[in-house]
């Protein structure tokens, strides 16, 4: 008689802790077109505590190879969000001035005519909520 040793089954969706991250983000089907998603780290590259290297940010990204879309798995249920890539015009990441690689979630109206949206640059790995007038 064999026994099963739980470290085996690693690959098991089923004996995932909550904690840990969401199984493979490769091949998972595109919100906008159904393609299936590249993994796409994003990493925190500023003010790093005593010149730490840089660290993953908690969530997971990807990107689609079909359609250009970007977007990251909601942490607890892991649904795939897509975000918005935002208009290089704006001048690039205040924070480390690159171009074209801040993207927004979708904006969601306030109470009083502004919208809220969670703003994430995908070159320093910076983010913000973010409070505007569309
Ligand atoms: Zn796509
Ligand atoms: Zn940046």
């Amino acid at each position: 008689m064999t026994t099963v040793r739980n470290t085996e089954n690693a690959g098991n969706a089923e004996n995932t802790e909550n904690t840990e991250a969401v199984e493979a983000v490769e091949g998972l089907p595109c919100p906008d077109c159904g393609h299936g998603v590249r993994e796409r780290p994003v990493h925190r590259t500023r003010n790093r505590w005593g010149g730490a290297p840089p660290a993953p940010r908690p969530e997971r990204w990807w990107t689609c190879p079909a359609c250009g879309g970007v977007g990251h798995l909601r942490p607890g249920d892991g649904a795939m969000v897509a975000m918005r890539r935002l208009d290089p015009a704006g001048g690039g990441c205040p924070f480390c001035g690159e171009e074209e690689c801040e993207v927004a979630t979708a904006p969601r109206p306030d109470t009083d005519g502004f919208v809220r949206d969670w703003w994430v640059c995908l070159a320093c790995g910076t983010s913000a909520p973010r409070r505007y007038r569309p």
